[in-house]
């Protein structure tokens, strides 16, 4: 706890315990989730947290820098703390969202043949990967 509270300070967050709630539930659960999945998991222990403030409490965290919103093709953003440059890899059948980080000259490869190829300067990527995970072949 003593770390997300120094996270939240360093970024010039004022620790409220909402804050501290939805970024320690995102810090120890790598899944993904959307803000409706934060909401439903954290709202037994919290009942005085609404949807509301859990989207509004992750958009200080993402303008802050301390979550990275990533787009997966559905109606709501999913959220993740790990801010190393990754790709995510989504499962088609549960909708998992996994973190995948490719080799380091795997991205750096193809961001030189975008960048000759178009001419552009980059600055960030995306990718995504998709398919059926493990435990869903399994099944
Ligand atoms: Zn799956
Ligand atoms: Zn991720």
């Amino acid at each position: 706890m003593k770390i997300l509270i120094e996270n939240l300070k360093n970024n010039n967050l004022k620790v409220t315990p909402q804050r501290l709630t939805i970024y320690n539930y995102l810090y120890y659960n790598h899944i993904h989730p959307s803000a409706e999945t934060i909401y439903n998991s954290i709202k037994e222990q919290n009942p005085t947290i609404s949807l509301a403030t859990v989207y509004k409490t992750l958009k200080s965290l993402r303008d802050s820098g301390l979550v990275q919103e990533i787009n997966v093709g559905e109606d709501s953003f999913r959220y993740d703390v790990q801010l190393t440059p990754h790709s995510h890899i989504i499962c088609t059948k549960c909708n998992s969202v996994f973190d995948y980080f490719p080799k380091e000259n795997f991205i750096d490869n193809i961001q030189d043949d975008v960048s000759k190829d178009t001419g552009f300067e980059l600055n960030s990527h995306q990718m995504y990967f998709y398919g059926t995970c493990k435990s869903c072949l399994k099944k």
